[in-house]
C-alpha cells in the first residue's frame, strides 16, 4: 500500500496550509477513528512518481489537555502511523521549547524527519532557518507555505526516504 507523511508541528505554524497545498483537492475518504477529526485530516499526496497518504496531525483532536501534552500525543501518532514525518516549524516567530521539546521526540523514534521552516516568504529572510540546527534532524529545508515556495525541495526530501 501506499506510504504515509505526517506534517506536525505546533500550531499556527502552517500545517494545514502545507497540507492543502500537498493534497489539493484529494481528500482521502477514512473510516471513523476515535478522537480523530475527519475532515481535512487525511488526504492523498502525488510527487514526481509517488503516491502518498498525508495526516494533518494537528487535526487530531485531544481533549483539554496542556499544549505541550497535545503536541506530544500527535507526534506520537505521526510516528505510529507515518513513513516519514514532515516537522513543521515558524521560522518568523524562531525556535520555541516546544519546538524542542517535539524534536526529541521525533529524534528517539527511528522515523525519517524532514524539517521544513516555514512562514520565510522572502529571500532575504532565509538565514532565519540557521537557528532551527540545533534541534539535531539534520538540514532545515527553507519554505513560505503561504507563497508555495521551496515545497519541492521539501517533498524531494521526504519522498527520498520512503
Ligand atoms: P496550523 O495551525 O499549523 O495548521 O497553521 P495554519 O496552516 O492554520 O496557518 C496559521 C497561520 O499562518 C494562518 O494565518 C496562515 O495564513 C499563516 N501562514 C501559513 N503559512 C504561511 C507562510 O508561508 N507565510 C506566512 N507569512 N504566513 C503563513
Ligand atoms: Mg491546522
Amino acid at each position: 500500500s501506499k506510504p504515509t507523511i505526517a506534517i506536525v508541528g505546533r500550531p499556527n505554524v502552517g500545517k494545514s496550509t502545507l497540507f492543502n497545498r500537498i493534497v489539493g483537492g484529494r481528500l482521502a475518504i477514512v473510516e471513523d477513528k476515535p478522537g480523530v477529526t475527519r475532515d481535512r485530516l487525511y488526504g492523498n499526496g502525488t510527487w514526481l512518481t509517488h503516491e502518498f497518504h498525508v495526516i494533518d496531525t494537528g487535526g487530531i483532536e485531544l481533549s483539554d489537555e496542556p499544549l505541550l501534552q497535545q503536541m506530544r500525543a500527535q507526534a506520537e501518532i505521526a510516528v505510529d502511523e507515518s513513513d516519514v514525518i514532515l516537522f513543521i516549524v515558524d521560522g518568523k516567530t524562531g525556535l520555541t521549547d516546544a519546538d524542542e521539546a517535539v524534536a526529541q521526540l521525533l529524534r528517539r523514534s527511528s522515523k525519517p524527519v524532514v524539517l521544513g521552516v516555514n512562514k520565510l516568504d522572502h529571500y532575504k529572510q532565509r538565514n532565519q532557518m540557521y537557528e532551527f540546527y540545533s534541534l539535531g534532524l539534520g538540514d532545515p529545508y527553507a519554505i513560505s507555505c503561504a507563497h508555495g515556495q521551496g515545497i519541492g525541495d521539501l517533498l524531494d526530501a521526504a519522498v527520498s526516504k520512503f
